[in-house]
């Protein structure tokens, strides 16, 4: 965690963000209502976040589990919730069930199993989105679309789960069609678990390089970072 952030610039980046959020939704004939800017703090610290809360922002968006633990503690005084939004190792439960108020980043039954039992001791019970692989990167994580239904009706079972949707996270690469495509694969698949009886209102798509072609295509919820919090250091992820 090494970013800081000027409050004056972080009150201009997150209004510049909402506005290009309702243009974009304006241009797709969408309410902006319908959709949710999700702002991605990994990377910049505990007075950066709590900058972004002074500032009306509650959700923040984490990728390591281990920078949630580093920052919490700092900002225990705020009502905030933490969102995990990186891929995420069993090992990591007990955490998450202690500290996150949502994973996006659930893939494999094992890690629900995790989940649910860390979840059960601690009495709580956490949003969940189900992260499907729509790019066809090897660096990108998430369940192949072909599983989704098995794992949708596997979730049923655990009370501490509230399944609310997908998300995914496009191909990295300036060919538009190509990133659309991976943002239509998610709402189609919505649509098509729809039919199976499987609500999944939420769609949790759109980065700050790519978040007006996933909103074209139905997201509900774009995580925005450096658009927010500036430019981060070089890293995986
Ligand atoms: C880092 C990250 C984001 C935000 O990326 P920006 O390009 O900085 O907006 C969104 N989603 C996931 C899964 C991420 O890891």
């Amino acid at each position: 965690m090494s970013g800081t952030v000027d409050p004056v610039a972080l009150a201009a980046n997150l209004a510049a963000v909402r506005a290009r959020v309702d243009a974009a939704c304006l241009g797709a004939g969408r309410d902006p209502a319908g959709v949710r800017v999700l702002p991605v703090s990994k990377t910049f610290g505990a007075e950066a976040v709590r900058a972004a809360f002074a500032l009306g922002e509650r959700r923040f968006g984490e990728n390591r589990v281990q920078e949630v633990r580093e920052k919490a503690p700092l900002l225990a005084d705020c009502a905030l919730e933490w969102v995990i939004i990186g891929p995420l190792q069993t090992n990591k439960a007990k955490d998450v069930a202690r500290l996150a108020h949502e994973v996006q980043t659930l893939d494999r039954i094992e890690l629900a199993e995790a989940l649910d039992h860390r979840l059960q001791l601690e009495g709580r019970a956490i949003d969940v989105l189900v992260q499907v692989k729509t790019s066809p990167e090897e660096s990108k994580h998430g369940l192949a679309a072909e599983a989704l239904p098995g794992l949708l009706a596997a979730l049923r079972r655990f009370d501490t789960l509230r399944v609310g949707g997908l998300m995914t996270i496009a191909t990295h690469t300036d060919d538009e069609t190509e990133v659309r495509r991976c943002f239509r694969q998610l709402r189609e698949l919505r649509d098509a678990m729809a039919a199976a009886g499987h609500d999944l209102p939420r769609l949790s798509m759109g980065m700050s390089g790519d978040f007006a072609l996933a909103i074209a295509e139905g997201a509900t919820e774009v995580r925005i970072g450096s658009a927010i919090f500036g430019a981060r250091p070089a890293m995986t992820g």
